[in-house]
C-alpha cells in the first residue's frame, strides 16, 4: 500500500517537473539541480562559477533549505537573483516547490538557473524538478567512498564536482578509488576536481556549463 502512495506522489511530481521543463525551455534558460551533501559547497561553487562567467552568462538561483535564508543572503550579497525556498522539514526539493519559485523570477535576465537543492545524498535524487542537467557535488573531506555509498545520486548526475582539491592530501583522499566507483554507475558524467577556495580548476567546469547552456 505505501509502495502504491508513493508511486503515485512520484507520478504528480513528473508531471509538474515536466510543466517546469517547458516554462524554462519556454524561457529560454538553462537549469541545473545541484545536489550534495550539507556542507560539499554547493553555494560556493555557485558563486565561483558567477564569477568564473562574469559578463557571459547571467545567473539565477533557486536556494533550498530545510530553513534560514543564509545562503540565500550569500547569493544576494554577490548580486546575483535569488529566490529561498524553506522546505520545513522536507529533506529534499520537489517539482511544486520549484513550480512555486519560478514564479517569483523575472526568466528573461537569466540564461543559467542553478537550484540548489536541500543537503541530502539520499532522496534528492528520486524527485525529478524539470531541470537541464543534474549536477552532483562532492567534497573531499567528505571521503571517497560516496559513489559507493549513494549510487542513485551519481547515477543520475551529468557532471560530477570534487569540490576543496585545496586540502586532498591532508585528507588521503585517493581520487582513483573515487573514480572507479563512480564509474560502476556513471560511464560518461565528465569529473571536475577543484577548489572554490582557491579557484583551481573552477574555469574548466565553468567553460563546460558555458559550453551546455550555448549549445
Ligand atoms: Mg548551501
Ligand atoms: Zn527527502
Amino acid at each position: 500500500m505505501e509502495i502504491h502512495i508513493i508511486k503515485e506522489i512520484l507520478k504528480a511530481n513528473d508531471q509538474i517537473a515536466e510543466a517546469n521543463r517547458a516554462q524554462l525551455a519556454a524561457a529560454e534558460v538553462f537549469s541545473v539541480n545541484l545536489m550534495a551533501s550539507p556542507g560539499a559547497g554547493k553555494t560556493s561553487l555557485i558563486l565561483a562559477t558567477a564569477r568564473a562567467l562574469k559578463g557571459r552568462l547571467r545567473l539565477g538561483v533557486v536556494e533550498g533549505d530545510l530553513a534560514s535564508s543564509i545562503d540565500a543572503e550569500r547569493v544576494a550579497e554577490a548580486g546575483l537573483p535569488v529566490v529561498q525556498i524553506n522546505t520545513g522539514g522536507s529533506c529534499h526539493l520537489d517539482a511544486p516547490m520549484l513550480s512555486s519559485a519560478l514564479r517569483h523570477l523575472d526568466m528573461s535576465r537569466i540564461d543559467l538557473l542553478f537550484i540548489e537543492n536541500v543537503g541530502n545524498l539520499v532522496c534528492p535524487a528520486n524527485f525529478a524538478l524539470g531541470t537541464d542537467i543534474a549536477v552532483v557535488v562532492a567534497s573531499v573531506p567528505e571521503g571517497h567512498d560516496k559513489p559507493y555509498k549513494y549510487p542513485g545520486m551519481f547515477t543520475k548526475a551529468s557532471a560530477v564536482v570534487i569540490n576543496k582539491s585545496d586540502v586532498s592530501q591532508i585528507f588521503d583522499f585517493d581520487t582513483d578509488y573515487f573514480l572507479r566507483g563512480l564509474r560502476m554507475v556513471n560511464t560518461d558524467a565528465p569529473v571536475f576536481m577543484l577548489s572554490c577556495k582557491t579557484s583551481t580548476g573552477v574555469d574548466e567546469w565553468a567553460e563546460w556549463l558555458y559550453a551546455r547552456v550555448r549549445t
